[in-house]
């Protein structure tokens, strides 16, 4: 690996601000909401809850994956996590409703230990959420559940209008990026599963760049990425959140990110968000508000 290289310009946020930014803030802290936009300390958030989107992460702190790019604790599958909270749904769905957000993304940790691996808790919120606020656009960011298509059907089955689940990286990297558990085939697997299941809904998903991908390794995911019929991608910059995660390889500069956003788009992707800053979710609205979902 490439010695430690000092982060571009680019990278730089300003502070988030805003009328829309605080008045979320505030409720959220009356609500004691986890985001997260604020647990990741995200820089988009002045963007994000501006434009009136923001994520939230289900079945608590704990992951039982240990995904090298990713800050989220670990917990060990066999010997248990905490249980999830059974009023979760009921609590995440009424606090979201006195927000006022046009587009929420709900995400969870993974949950191997749980016998459906958390799918009927998030099948529950998203459709606590939909009873509670008919008009709010839901984007679920998923686990992969193993490949288990029930699982995948099952949480489908309660209708959020995108499914996200994130690839992360090209194939070849996928060992060396991602837990063991997770597959870069099965991924594409809990996509195309979710069209077959429901092709109204959206799928999308979203690719870190910056771990040492090559132009044609990125260029092939695409193209799976097509075959499966996924609607939307996304591109960010991979960026190192400990010294015990992964190093980045290459900061990719904002101009080539444009190129990925061009070639992308070319290849019939509904919607594309390409930038060094750009998270799964960032500005994930802009989707909606563009005409794209009705
Ligand atoms: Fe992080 Fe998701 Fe991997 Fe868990 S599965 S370690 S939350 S990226
Ligand atoms: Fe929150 Fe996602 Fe936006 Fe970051 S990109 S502020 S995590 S909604």
């Amino acid at each position: 690996q490439k010695p430690h290289q000092p982060k571009p310009d680019w990278l730089k946020v300003r502070a988030p601000s805003g009328e829309n930014y605080v008045r979320i803030k505030n409720m959220l802290g009356d609500l004691k909401l986890a985001t997260v936009c604020q647990e990741a300390r995200c820089p988009n958030m002045g963007e994000c809850w501006s434009g009136g989107t923001a994520t939230f992460m289900l079945m608590g702190e704990v992951c039982t994956r240990g995904c090298r790019f990713c800050n989220v604790k670990t917990g060990n599958a066999k010997l248990g996590l905490p249980p999830v909270d059974p009023f979760e749904p009921e609590k995440v769905a009424y606090s979201i409703s006195q927000m006022k957000l046009h587009y929420v993304v709900i995400t969870s940790v993974d949950r191997d230990d749980m016998p459906d691996q958390g799918s009927d808790h998030f099948a529950r919120t998203v459709k606590t959420i939909k009873k509670l606020d008919p008009n709010l656009i839901v984007e679920i960011l998923t686990p992969d559940f193993r490949g288990d298509e029930k699982l995948v059907h099952h949480l489908a089955g309660a209708k959020p209008d995108v499914f996200a689940h994130n690839i992360e990286t090209v194939e070849r990297l996928t060992r060396s990026v991602r837990d063991p558990r997770a597959g870069y085939r099965q991924s594409l697997r809990v996509l195309e599963s979710v069209k077959e299941f429901d092709p109204t809904i959206y799928t999308k998903t979203s690719i870190m760049l910056g771990l040492g991908e090559k132009d044609e390794e990125v260029i092939q995911s695409l193209k799976d990425l097509r075959a499966i019929g996924c609607d939307v991608v996304t591109f960010g910059q991979y960026l190192q959140p400990t010294v015990k995660h992964l190093k980045v390889m290459e900061y990719v500069t904002p101009e080539k990110f444009a190129e990925w956003q061009k070639l992308a788009e070319s290849m019939g992707f509904l919607y594309v968000a390409s930038g060094p800053l750009v998270r799964s979710s960032y500005r994930a609205g802009e989707f909606f508000m563009k005409g794209i979902i009705e």
